[in-house]
C-alpha cells in the first residue's frame, strides 16, 4: 500500500507540499526565536508610565528634540476659579505612535503607548506610557537622556513659580511656568508684607520646635479685603521669594469629594504652597441654579476642615486663603491652628498711593504728593488695581497723571 501511495503523484506532491510548509514555519519560528534572543542581547529598552514623575519632563524633552516629533498632541486645561472667572491653557506633547529620535549618535525608536481600555481612577485619564528602545547594553544612554530631560525640566522653571491645579487626587501643572514676581512689585500697608515674610521665615526656620513640641508644622495665612487689593498678587510674590510653587486647590472641582481632597492634600509637591482661593464663595455655590449648572462638589464643610487639619503631613506646609468677605466665613474655618494670621489689605492708602506712582515715575519729587492729594480729595475708595490701571494710562505723562487724578 505504500508503495502504491508512493507512486501516486498526488500523494507525493501533497507530502513535499507539507514538508516545504514545515520547513517555512520551523525557519519562521526561528528566525522569531533569534529575533526575540537578539532583542534580549542586542537591544535595551526603558519604560516610563505616566504614574512616575519623570514622565511629563520625559514628553517635553521628546517634543523638544524638534523635527524629529512633527506629531503632536495637544492638552487644554481650563479651570474654574472659585471666583468663577475660567482659565485656559494649551500644552503640547508628542503623539501616541513611534517616533525616532538621534541622540548622541544613537537612533531611539519612542513609542508613546495610550492604553484606551485603562483609565486612571483617580482622574479619568488614559494610562500612558512611552517606551525607549536602542541598540545596545548599556544603560547609561537612558540615564543620560532622563538626566537631560530632568534637568532642563528645572532649567525651564529656574526664575518662574509653577502652578499646579488639583486634578483628581494628583496635582498637575497649569500651564507654562510664569516668571517669579518680585515682591517689592505688590505695595501693601506699612511694613505688612515685611511683617508677614518674617513670620513665613520663623515658621520655615523653627522644624524643630514645632518637632518636639509634636505641634503640626503647618502655617495658616489669611488675606482679605476688597477686590484689586493685592492679595493674589502677594501670594505670588512670596512663592517666588521663597523658591516654591503655588498649589491652587479648585473646590468647585466636579467630583471632588472630602477624601480625595485629603489625598490632594497629603500629596502636594514638595516646596509648595496651596491656595485656598475666595473661600467664601467656595461654599456659597451650592443653591439650586448651581447644581443645575453643574457647580457641584462633594467636599463638605468639615471634609474641608479635616482636611486642612490633616495637612499635618511630616512635611511642613504653608496654607494661604483669601476672600473678598471675611465676614462669610465660619469661624471654625479660621480659627488658630488652621488660620494663625489674618491681614488685611484694603484699598490704597497715601503711602501706598506715593509708592505706585513712584513706581510708574521714579524721582518725581512733589509731584507724587499732589497726585495723593488729588486723589483723595475726591474723597473715593480706589484700589490698588484700579491706581494700577489709571497710572498705566498715563505711564509717560506723569503731569496729564496728577492733573486728571479725579478721573480714577
Ligand atoms: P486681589 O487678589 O486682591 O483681587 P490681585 O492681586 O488679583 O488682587 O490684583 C489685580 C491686579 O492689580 C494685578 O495686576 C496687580 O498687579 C494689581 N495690584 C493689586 N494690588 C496691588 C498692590 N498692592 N501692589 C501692586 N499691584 C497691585
Amino acid at each position: 500500500m505504500l508503495e502504491a501511495l508512493g507512486d501516486n503523484p498526488y500523494f507525493s506532491a501533497g507530502f513535499g507540499l507539507a514538508g516545504i510548509g514545515l520547513g517555512i514555519t520551523m525557519l519562521r519560528k526561528g528566525l522569531q526565536g533569534s529575533l526575540v534572543l537578539a532583542k534580549r542581547n542586542l537591544l535595551r529598552t526603558l519604560e516610563v508610565t505616566s504614574k512616575d514623575p519623570s514622565y511629563p519632563w520625559v514628553l517635553q524633552w521628546i517634543t523638544e528634540q524638534g523635527s524629529k516629533t512633527q506629531h503632536v498632541t495637544v492638552q487644554t486645561k481650563s479651570i474654574q476659579l472659585a471666583n468663577g472667572r475660567f482659565s485656559t491653557e494649551f500644552s503640547y506633547s508628542p503623539c501616541p505612535g513611534r517616533h525616532f529620535i538621534r541622540y548622541k549618535g544613537n537612533w531611539l525608536s519612542v513609542e508613546r503607548i495610550r492604553e484606551k481600555q485603562m483609565l486612571d481612577l483617580t482622574n479619568g485619564v488614559p494610562f500612558e506610557t512611552v517606551t525607549f528602545t536602542a541598540i545596545g547594553k548599556d544603560l547609561k544612554l537612558f540615564e543620560n537622556f532622563l538626566y537631560e530631560a530632568k534637568l532642563r525640566a528645572e532649567s525651564l522653571n529656574e526664575g518662574k513659580t509653577v502652578i499646579y491645579t488639583s486634578w483628581g487626587t494628583e496635582w498637575r501643572p497649569f500651564g507654562l511656568p510664569r516668571l517669579k514676581r518680585n515682591i517689592k512689585s505688590v505695595i501693601l500697608q506699612d511694613g505688612l508684607a515685611e511683617k508677614i515674610m518674617d513670620d513665613i521665615h520663623d515658621f520655615l526656620t523653627n522644624t524643630n520646635w514645632y518637632r518636639t513640641r509634636g505641634i503640626p508644622y503647618r502655617r495658616g495665612y489669611l488675606l482679605y479685603g476688597p477686590p484689586g487689593s493685592g492679595k493674589t498678587s502677594f501670594i505670588t510674590a512670596v512663592a517666588g521669594e521663597l523658591d516654591y510653587n503655588i498649589c491652587i486647590l479648585n473646590l468647585s472641582q466636579r467630583g471632588l469629594t472630602d477624601d480625595s481632597l485629603i489625598q490632594s492634600l497629603s500629596t502636594v509637591p514638595h516646596q509648595s504652597i496651596v491656595l485656598l482661593e475666595d473661600i467664601d464663595v467656595a461654599f456659597m455655590k451650592r443653591d439650586a441654579a448651581s447644581v443645575a449648572k453643574g457647580f457641584v462638589t462633594g467636599v463638605t464643610f468639615s471634609g474641608l476642615l479635616n482636611a486642612l487639619d490633616g495637612v499635618a503631613s511630616s512635611e511642613q506646609r504653608l496654607v494661604f486663603m483669601t476672600t473678598n468677605h471675611i465676614d462669610r466665613l465660619d469661624p471654625a474655618l479660621i480659627r488658630p491652628g488652621r488660620v494663625d494670621m489674618k491681614c488685611y489689605l484694603g484699598d490704597a492708602d497715601a503711602n501706598q498711593m506715593v509708592r505706585m506712582f513712584n513706581r510708574f515715575f521714579p524721582d518725581s519729587g512733589e509731584l507724587a504728593n499732589t497726585f495723593v492729594k488729588n486723589v483723595t480729595s475726591a474723597k473715593k475708595n480706589v484700589s490698588m488695581a484700579a491706581l494700577q490701571g489709571y497710572l498705566m494710562c498715563y505711564k509717560n505723562e506723569p503731569e496729564m497723571a496728577v492733573k486728571n487724578a479725579n478721573e480714577i
